[in-house]
């Protein structure tokens, strides 16, 4: 089936603009950089969830769901864009909430995607400390509302399932026909990787446009083999709901990892190094859980000389800037 065969809901601004970072460019002295600003969305602070959203409650609202169940750590930017997302559509809006990171300044208890999760009227189920199973938690919350009378539709953490893969099949496709316009070729697309679907949407829609350029994930996290299968399998789902070929998938899908340390939302210095330098030399925000540290890895492998000085490489800004209100203690240094 083509892209446009699937159920979607307009959400998101779209085309997001590419724009080049020369201050970031000549700071660095390797390849020319290039943004993506996903950041810019449009709903709610944007971020990349909208653009799985508009698949993935596309496909809610041709199931008739009149509720939509979520699930995420506290300070979730998918959260917040699907409460927003749902408020926009008239849906109601259940979040799962976990404690995934540890020993947090208070902020982050209240402020940032937390806030706005309750400003947009979603309703909130927080779970205790310690571990917990968000498949589980949200298939028990499902039965309960179905018991009441609801109708509700449950989408994966992060949105990263193939329905929701397909709007980052679509972004490809985008990035691709703004090159075009732009009379010029990108070697690689840069961007943080969480739960999958971006990356895997991406690789899907890059196979699917026979593209040249590369898709490279920066594992956000601290547990590359987990992350690894994960974007596999979605990229594999998502081909397959294309009616695509999954054969060159395995050679297309370059995590990278060694940046996600001490784990998910736990920041490390090079993080607050990267989004002090892109807040004072290019005037853009980035976020402490993902973009910072994927940032970080951009600028490590253009130091490695991973990239020709001849080469365009655009970050893909996925958003967040919101959870920087949940760390204010890391980002209060003046200019030295
Ligand atoms: C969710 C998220 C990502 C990661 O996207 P995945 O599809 O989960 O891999 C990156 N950046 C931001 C700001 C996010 O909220």
């Amino acid at each position: 089936m083509p892209l446009s065969a699937f159920p979607r809901t307009p959400l998101a601004h779209l085309p997001t603009p590419i724009e080049p970072l020369p201050r970031l460019t000549a700071a660095l002295g390797g390849p020319e950089i290039f943004v993506k600003r996903d950041d810019c969305t449009g709903l709610a602070f944007g971020g990349n969830k909208t653009r799985k959203l508009e698949f993935a409650l596309g496909h809610a609202l041709a199931q008739g769901a009149d509720t939509v169940i979520t699930a995420g750590g506290l300070q979730s930017n998918h959260c917040r864009q699907t409460a927003a997302a749902c408020a926009k559509l008239g849906l109601a809006c259940e979040l799962v909430l976990n404690r995934a990171v540890p020993d947090r300044e208070p902020a982050y208890e209240v402020s940032g995607n937390l806030l706005l999760d309750r400003l947009l009227g979603a309703r909130l189920h927080l779970q205790p400390p310690g571990p917990f199973d968000r498949e589980a938690g949200m298939a028990e919350l499902a039965e309960k509302l179905k018991d009441e009378g609801r109708k509700p539709y449950v989408v994966p953490a992060g949105a990263s399932y193939a329905m929701g893969a397909l709007g980052f099949a679509a972004c490809a496709l985008e990035i691709q026909e703004q090159a075009a316009d732009m009379g010029l070729a990108f070697d690689a697309v840069l961007h943080a990787s969480g739960s999958g679907g971006t990356q895997a949407g991406l690789i899907a829609g890059m196979l699917l446009a026979e593209a040249e350029t590369a898709v490279i994930g920066i594992d956000i996290d601290d547990d590359w083999d987990a992350l690894h299968a994960k974007v596999s399998e979605v990229a594999a789902d998502t081909l397959d709901m294309l009616g695509q070929e999954k054969a060159p998938l395995e050679a297309a899908l370059d995590l990278r990892q060694g940046y996600g340390s001490p784990g998910y939302g736990l920041p490390n210095e090079a993080m607050v190094r990267a989004v002090t330098l892109l807040a004072r030399e290019e005037g853009l925000l980035l976020d402490p859980v993902y973009t910072g540290k994927a940032m970080a890895g951009l600028i490590d492998l253009v130091e490695q000389g991973q990239f020709g000085r001849g080469q365009r490489v655009v970050f893909l800004h996925t958003g967040g800037a919101p959870g920087l209100f949940a760390y204010p203690s890391l980002f209060q240094k003046e200019m030295p």
